[in-house]
């Protein structure tokens, strides 16, 4: 059973990941830099072992400027942002950053069937589960928005050097599912060029990326949250060497509760309401941040037999949860998985 020492609290706090601490001779080893702040609407948690400069500012930095450049819906002029505003009124050019992660996540969207589906931020909206007064919004409403959306909705294309996005008249996309792993992805590339980082944890709210090693040669540890316990109670600890990335997607994110029943964030495009196929939190490892965090929520909606095809293509591995406190776990991913929480049965996956 783990202890929970103030560094483990610090990192649980902020979301979901726990690392152990070096205790090797300080002449010899990399320094440890920690940080955590907010930066993409999230809390994010840093640790990075280096025998160069602290990066912990520059990649909070970094994340800020790939949700304003990129990713933001909110900010009128990200990316995503004048291609909404533009939508129905021909081809906008965007940046490369912005082509590439949007053509990975309808690659998801395609794969997935539509369970993900990167237009369903007004059915979001119109949902608003952390509003104060929440309410279940009429099918009239629901059916009226759905019509909006659809991934097909959005094209991608290149000319003359220049990627451009299409999107068709009242769409609009929101790459929220995403875009804490796009975070992942960029912290990776970033600290990757510093030949003095010898490992990093990153969290980036509910994706983590894992980057080198730590300098006591031991595993790095993440910590996939009890999905039916408080913010500091953990299902299990996934021990993992090297670069990986786990995203967990989860029906105690965000939600209200109304006659005994859970509306949750996580909305199924075929039906406008939340998704009910029997999970409470899938966790994923798929190639990359973007992967991992688009995979985690579209399995979500797909449930567990169809997630775990889904997986399987992407050769990803993954937990998924069910609600009779069941825990299914890919098989590639077995026996880096450690059950800590009570009440749950761990059953392998074929994938
Ligand atoms: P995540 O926590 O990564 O699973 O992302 C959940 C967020 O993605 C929600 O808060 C919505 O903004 C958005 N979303 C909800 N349902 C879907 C879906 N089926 N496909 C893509 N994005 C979704
Ligand atoms: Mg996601």
């Amino acid at each position: 059973m783990l202890k929970k020492s103030p560094v483990l609290l610090f990192f649980l706090a902020a979301g979901i990941v726990l690392s152990g601490c070096s205790q090797a001779d300080p002449d010899r080893e990399p320094e440890v830099f920690d940080k955590s702040d907010i930066a993409m609407g999230t809390v994010v948690t840093e640790r990075i072992y280096s025998q160069g400069e602290d990066r912990t500012s520059e990649v909070l930095d970094l994340l800020s400027q790939t949700e304003h450049r990129y990713l933001s819906w909110r900010e009128e002029d990200s990316d995503i942002g004048r291609v909404n505003l533009q939508a129905g009124k021909g081809r906008v050019p965007v940046d490369g950053q912005t082509a590439g992660y949007l053509e990975e996540t309808l690659k998801i969207s395609e794969e997935s069937g539509g369970a993900f589906d990167p237009t369903l931020g007004e059915l979001t909206r119109l949902w608003d589960v952390e509003a104060e007064d929440p309410q279940i919004p009429s099918p009239k409403k629901i059916r009226k928005l759905l019509k909006k959306t659809g991934y097909e909705k959005i094209r991608l294309g290149m000319e003359e050097d220049q990627d451009w996005v299409e999107l068709e008249e009242g769409c609009s996309i929101d790459l929220g599912a995403v875009g804490k792993g796009v975070g992942c992805d960029e912290a990776a590339a970033f600290l990757k060029e510093d030949p003095k980082v010898q490992g990093a944890v990153i969290a980036v709210g509910g994706s983590v990326l894992t980057l080198g090693d730590k300098p006591d040669g031991t595993p790095w540890k993440v910590a996939v949250r009890d999905p039916r316990g408080g913010q500091e109670e953990l299902l299990g600890v996934l021990e993992l060497e090297g670069e990986h990335y786990v995203s967990t997607s989860g029906d105690y994110e965000k939600y209200f509760i109304q006659d005994g029943k859970r509306y949750h964030h996580i909305l199924d495009p075929a039906t406008g309401r939340p998704a009910d196929a029997g999970l409470i939190s899938v966790t994923v490892l798929g190639e990359n941040g973007t992967v991992s965090d688009g995979l985690s929520t579209a399995c979500f909606v797909l449930g567990k037999e169809k997630g775990a095809e889904l997986l399987a293509g992407y050769e990803a591995e993954g937990i998924f949860v069910n609600q009779d406190k069941k825990v299914y776990v890919t098989k590639g991913l077995m026996e880096n998985f450690e059950l800590e929480a009570s009440g749950y049965v761990v059953f392998p996956l074929s994938s």
